[in-house]
């Protein structure tokens, strides 16, 4: 038989991919199931953006390019950063790769060490320790209260960090609650880490842009900056700009470790596509109204539903601050019955019998955080509407 590598064995297929996968083939199968389950826009690339991948084929841009991508990128991206965090980076600080996701994973593998720890806030995004995993790391799951907001407490960190602790992963907003951490937050957690000067901190902010509040959304490198020399940022087009399938995203941070992810892609993918680095281009430095349009849907779908889930008795559903997921508690459903003599023992469970009435749903548990269930609400008004119904509907079967 072939043998599989101790790495793969370790762990598990994404499980929202899986969950997302078995809607489709339920919906392919005729049922009606409202997909609540991606994790993508369902806005379309903006036009000036797609046409400036076509413009970058007609004109034979079709080649490699830098490992660590075009400079015409990286430049557009030391502006965003300046714009957004107010911090100026040198080009050789930033790296490009084929998605956020493929820039996390290689800074994994280029810093992590058989045994090495990464402290990970639960609920997390599934991949976090799945990736730390993969590369003979060992995750460190701090579960952060709903009462708290679903954040991390910098009581909690500090007693997480061990001599052994190499990263802290951030995620703000985050998959799959749509917390978002406020300067002074940011700053009681990096007062922590001045005090732990061998650990770094990923700081994903992919959902920079879809953020609710007022003003301007922090990053932690700007209220973190006496230990900004031990972030690193990673960011992307695919969620702000509706880019998902183009594959493109970027880290930024320690010279040392952009160099080593450099290295490790140009030994891998050589480099993202240049097509889609022209895109990106594009999207970085042109009209930005797309990225305000978009904000006010996500926050109106958001207000639609936070309302109708909080009506239905034995939900509840914090209003997110980001992101464009709600994770509602379920605890209320626990030990219920269900109308084919079942019973509710926990959020799978709980999906699944959603699943029955027509509404695709991910579980708490992929997150690390039970009972609770995750909505993508990057799906229509209507869609929302009728998926909320189908919810109420499903837990008034419930006895
Ligand atoms: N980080 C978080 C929290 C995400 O939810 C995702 C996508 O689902 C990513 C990173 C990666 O996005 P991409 O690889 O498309 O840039």
């Amino acid at each position: 038989d072939f043998q599989l590598a101790a790495r793969v064995k370790r762990i598990q297929p994404s499980p929202s991919t899986a969950a997302a996968a078995k809607a489709r083939e339920m919906k392919a199968a005729g049922r009606d199931i409202i997909d609540m389950t991606v994790g993508e826009p369902d806005f379309d690339t903006p036009n000036p953006v797609k046409d400036a991948g076509i413009a970058a084929i007609r004109a034979g841009e079709t080649k490699y390019t830098p490992v660590n991508g075009t400079l015409p990128l990286r430049k557009a991206i030391a502006a965003r950063i300046k714009r957004q965090t107010g911090q100026d980076y040198p080009l050789d600080a930033i790296t490009v790769g084929g998605g956020g996701k493929q820039i996390i994973f290689l800074a994994l593998m280029a810093s992590v060490d058989e045994g090495a720890e990464v402290i990970i806030p639960a609920p997390y995004w599934v991949s976090y320790p799945d990736m730390v995993l993969a590369n003979d790391g060992q995750p460190v799951i701090v579960p952060c209260s709903e009462a708290y907001g679903f954040k991390l407490k910098p009581e909690a960190l500090e007693k997480a960090i061990t001599p052994k602790t190499r990263w802290l992963i951030l995620n703000s907003p985050s998959n799959p609650t749509g917390a978002v951490y406020d300067e002074i937050e940011l700053k009681a957690l990096g007062e922590i880490l001045e005090r732990h000067p061998h650990v770094y901190v990923l700081s994903d902010e992919i959902y920079d842009e879809i953020w609710f509040g007022e003003g301007r959304f922090t990053s932690l490198v700007e209220a973190a900056p006496l230990i900004r020399d031990r972030i690193f940022v990673v960011n992307g087009v695919s969620k702000s700009y509706a880019m998902t399938g183009w594959r493109l995203g970027y880290g930024f941070g320690p010279p040392l470790l952009v160099d080593a992810i450099n290295k490790l892609q140009s030994q891998s993918s050589s480099c993202p596509s240049s097509i889609s680095q022209a895109a990106a281009v594009a999207a970085l430095t042109g009209d930005q109204s797309f990225v305000a349009e978009t904000r006010l849907a996500y926050r109106r779908r958001r207000d639609i539903a936070v309302e109708m889930l909080n009506s239905i008795p034995g939900l509840s559903c914090r209003a997110p601050d980001g992101a464009f997921y709600l994770f509602v508690n379920c605890a209320g459903m626990m030990g219920k019955k269900t109308p084919h003599g079942g019973k509710i023992e926990n959020d799978l469970d709980f999906v699944l019998h959603l699943l029955d009435n027509g509404v695709a749903a991910i579980h708490g548990a992929a997150y690390g955080f039970s009972p609770y269930f995750r909505l993508s609400i990057a799906t229509s008004e209507a869609s929302i509407r009728e998926a909320c119904k189908r919810i109420a509907d499903a837990c008034k079967k419930l006895l």
